[in-house]
């Protein structure tokens, strides 16, 4: 079950998000053919931008993007407070991986990069913020965002895990946070319980499929624990002809009058969802009559 959980651990002042994304994280990797380690990723990246985007207290859209010097070459995935999600990896191809609990996706990354995150704060407003890659893992690396960026200290693990013969047999993130007056001790003991302990990792495997709240509860035997959110979490791409005629309008007038010219149409293929939008003549004619003259 695909979802999204917030809880409160009362006693602590700790607040927690917990994502189990299996289902969207596969439909996404299958919709680029991914291969195993781009899907790993690829997993990685959806529970990190469901994640981000469940931190909002506000209806908000959220970008987190991935540029790296390794074969995967980047990573970019759309996510929003309603538990929509998209993304894409620049190369679905990449095989290789190592075993590692830790690292098994780093020989895909390389050795340096960036990682951004764009957060569309409503009414027109951004506000963009970056780290360059450390850990070449993401979690930690994401978890390095949020305390250089956000200024927040934070756990964060992104787990994703075989299971019978699927490569994305089990995806899902944790990420726990201090409130004002949280207790860092007990956040610097589930630091190292859930993520280095393997904790969070196991209980993934115990829930099966069993859902975030159920893996909160997983997580946290004995804490007092107060769900604060629940949505589901679903893949769902945002294009559409209008978005794609509006991308087009911005090639410029000559450009279009190129395409024409040469081609007759255009082919726009939507790098989230693999949707081919067909634009004829007609279509690019009415486009470049609603322009400004050049
Ligand atoms: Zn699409």
């Amino acid at each position: 079950m695909d979802e999204l959980a917030g809880g409160l651990l009362k006693a602590l002042d700790l607040r927690v998000l917990v994502v189990c994304c299996t289902g969207a994280a596969r439909t996404i990797a299958t919709k680029h053919g991914a291969a195993p380690a781009a899907a790993g990723v690829l997993g990685q990246g959806v529970a990190a931008g469901l994640l981000l985007a469940g931190l909002s207290k506000s209806e908000s859209r959220l970008n987190l993007q991935l540029e790296c010097d390794g074969p995967l070459r980047g990573m970019f995935v759309d996510a929003d407070t309603d538990g929509n999600v998209r993304g894409y990896v620049k190369n679905p191809a990449v095989q290789v991986q190592v075993a590692s609990r830790e690292f098994r996706f780093r020989p895909a990354l390389g050795n340096s990069g960036f990682l951004s995150v764009l957060r569309d704060l409503g009414n027109g407003e951004y506000y963009r913020s970056s780290v360059e890659l450390q850990a070449l893992e993401l979690g930690a690396d994401v978890e390095r965002y949020l305390e250089q960026s956000d200024q927040v200290e934070s756990v964060l693990r992104l787990e994703v895990q075989e299971s019978g013969g699927e490569v994305l047999g089990r995806v899902a993130g944790l990420l726990l946070q201090p409130l004002p007056a949280g207790d860092r001790a007990a956040l610097a003991r589930f630091r190292e319980t859930l993520g280095q302990g393997g904790g969070f990792a196991r209980a993934v495997e115990d829930n099966d499929g069993g859902g975030a709240q159920a893996l909160l509860r997983r997580l946290f035997p004995g804490e007092e624990l107060e769900f604060t959110a629940r949505c589901p979490v679903q893949f769902r791409c945002r294009c559409n002809q209008d978005r794609v005629l509006n991308a087009l309008a911005a090639l410029g007038q000559a450009d279009l009058l190129s395409l024409m010219e040469e081609q007759g149409k255009a082919s726009v293929t939507c790098d989230f969802c693999a949707t081919v939008y067909e634009v004829d003549r007609a279509g690019l004619e009415s486009l470049v009559a609603r322009m400004e003259p050049a």
